[in-house]
């Protein structure tokens, strides 16, 4: 027989030791054109503007001017 744990763990110390198991967004960082959050080293999402230049296009109400 394996050896096994004496007693279970609560749910409380199972949520205590995952509370630092969390989705990683990456590094997100302020769109200079738009203000929007957007991830480093990515093109906007929100304009579609890299480094400056439009990137990508994007479709939607965000091309107004
Ligand atoms: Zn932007």
């Amino acid at each position: 027989m394996p050896p096994l744990p004496k007693r279970k763990y609560p749910k409380a110390r199972q949520g205590k030791r995952r509370q630092h198991i969390k989705a990683n967004l990456g590094h997100v960082v302020e769109c200079p054109q738009c203000r929007n959050p957007r991830l480093a080293h990515n093109a906007c999402p929100t304009c579609g503007n890299y480094h400056g230049r439009q990137a990508v296009t994007v479709a939607g109400p965000a091309l107004s001017d």
